[in-house]
């Protein structure tokens, strides 16, 4: 398991551009600190540096994380915050690589540059190897050789690439080369509306289950859903006839945390709590999907909670710390997590105060370290595809 993540990382790293200064400060102090010294000395930093930083903490952070973030939110709501922002001068983004790159991209857009007389902002991930384990499933070769692929069997003028804003900057860049955009899990659908007013077919990456739960819900037949798997040299593991019949051509990605809900926990919760709800992300199995009585964006879960009158059951799938956050901000409301096993995201779970502390320390030292920048032209194709995501509500 180390060994995959070491060389996961070591990938991932190879694919983005990240500078690293000599660090003032040793991490491995920090980790044996307790979190109420952590906590202040975090604090100290942010009294010290003022509006010049911004603290971003994604929804499934943990809670001594979280709380210690200027702003919480998914992950486009914190990019578009990031990317707002007048003051900041460094973003801290407690949140998984993919993130940090788009705060990058918007952050430093030339029209933002252009406000800040050129000068950067920089954006801080505080453990390098907080990646996600679905974008690690895409990466921009094995994206390239399908589309080549493709080419041999249909004609890709006639296809639309879509990415899930789970997704390395490489994949973005490539999708705004090829006329196609980033989507949320709100705007999933309307991307696909989008895309289908462009060509006949879509393809879809990295998360086969955003794509397919989407696509059902338009009339698209699971046959017309060819998945296409890049560990199979031969077209994917589909036939030319397949392909060239599809709709929508799914990648065989998925998120850890979401694949774990199973169609038996929706069973075992309707039969243990009667009137109970089942609320889930998009990212959960189409067999998942299709029992819930809602689904949405993390954004939608926390409205749909804090929206519920007081009784309410539900058994939400999604991540772990949210839904327990959920839990204790909502105790006129009986909430449970969809599943027995405990399943969070364990490369979010990487940020923690003594890596938040450390980067906080190092940046008031006047040391950068773990800074995420993406390369000029990554940079500018992707704007490209997160322009488009922004048009199409
Ligand atoms: S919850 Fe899933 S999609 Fe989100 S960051 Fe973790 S692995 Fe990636």
């Amino acid at each position: 398991m180390a060994a995959t993540l070491a060389f996961t990382t070591a990938k991932r790293l190879e694919s983005m551009s990240t500078i690293t200064s000599s660090p003032q400060f040793d991490l491995q102090p920090y980790k044996s600190l307790e979190n109420e010294e952590l906590t202040a000395r975090i604090r100290a930093v942010r009294d010290q540096l003022g509006p010049e930083l911004l603290i971003l903490g994604h929804h499934y952070q943990q809670d001594e994380v979280i709380a210690e973030a200027d702003l919480r939110g998914d992950s486009y709501l914190l990019s578009q915050n990031a990317a707002d922002s007048t003051d900041c001068r460094t973003i801290v983004f407690c949140g998984v690589h993919f993130m940090a790159e788009t705060a990058d991209i918007l952050g430093n857009r030339p029209e933002k540059l252009a406000e800040r007389n050129g000068q950067r902002v920089n954006v801080i991930l505080p453990d390098l190897a907080a990646g996600c384990s679905m974008a690690d499933m895409a990466a921009i070769d094995q994206i390239e050789d399908a589309w080549e692929q493709l080419g041999e069997v249909l004609d890709t003028d006639d296809v639309t690439p879509i990415t899930y804003i789970n997704s390395a900057a490489s994949l973005k860049a490539f999708v705004g080369r090829h006329g196609g955009m980033v989507c949320t899990s709100s705007n999933a659908r309307a991307a696909l509306e989008w895309a289908f007013k462009r060509t006949g077919r879509v393809m879809f990456f990295p998360d086969q289950h955003l794509g397919r739960n989407t696509a059902l819900g338009m009339d698209i037949s699971e046959a017309q859903m060819p998945v296409w798997n890049p560990f199979d040299d031969d077209l994917g593991g589909n036939t030319a006839a397949a392909l060239q019949a599809s709709k929508v051509i799914l990648w065989q990605g998925h998120c850890s945390v979401h694949q774990m809900f199973k169609a038996q926990h929706v069973a075992m919760f309707r039969e243990q709590h009667p009137g109970i709800k089942i609320l889930v992300h998009p990212e959960c199995p189409r067999e998942v999907f299709e029992l819930a009585d809602e689904s949405g964006s993390t954004g939608k879960i926390i409205k749909t909670v804090e929206a519920a009158p007081p009784g309410s059951k539900w058994a939400i799938g999604t991540e772990l710390h949210l839904v327990n956050r959920l839990k204790q901000q909502h105790p006129e409301q009986e909430i449970h997590f969809l599943s027995p096993v405990v399943c969070m995201c364990a490369t979010m779970y990487r940020i923690d105060l003594a890596h938040l502390c450390w980067v906080l320390e190092n940046l008031a030292a006047g040391a950068l370290v773990n800074v995420i920048e993406v390369d000029e032209e990554t940079a500018r194709w992707s704007l490209v595809a997160l322009e488009r995501m922004l048009e199409v509500k």
